[in-house]
């Protein structure tokens, strides 16, 4: 599961509202599996938010991988990812 938050600001020039994301707001969905290993499967999520930027309406998607091997247990992670090149102001985004 994914805790903790991002801050980045607005990549338009006569806009830098900073913009917020929370774990919860990813809507994570089980995008693979694989079973066959050691200590059981391991699972792969990936997780995607569309936002806003309240002032500008500039939109941006954030995204995150990460997989659990053993399940339950954070072992690789991929993220945040922004589609658009932002300045990234504070990250505590992580797996647990
Ligand atoms: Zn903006």
């Amino acid at each position: 599961m994914l805790s903790g938050k991002m801050k980045f600001k607005c990549n338009n020039k006569e806009c830098s509202e900073v913009i917020e994301v929370d774990s919860s707001d990813f809507d994570f969905q089980n995008t693979w599996t694989d079973e066959d290993r050691g200590m059981g499967s391991e699972e792969g999520y990936e997780g995607e938010v569309q936002l806003v930027c309240p002032n500008c309406n500039e939109e941006y998607e954030v995204s995150y991988e990460y997989t659990e091997y053993p399940i339950g247990a954070p072992n690789f992670e991929d993220g945040p990812k922004i589609n658009k090149t932002v300045e990234i102001l504070e990250n505590s985004l992580t797996i647990f």
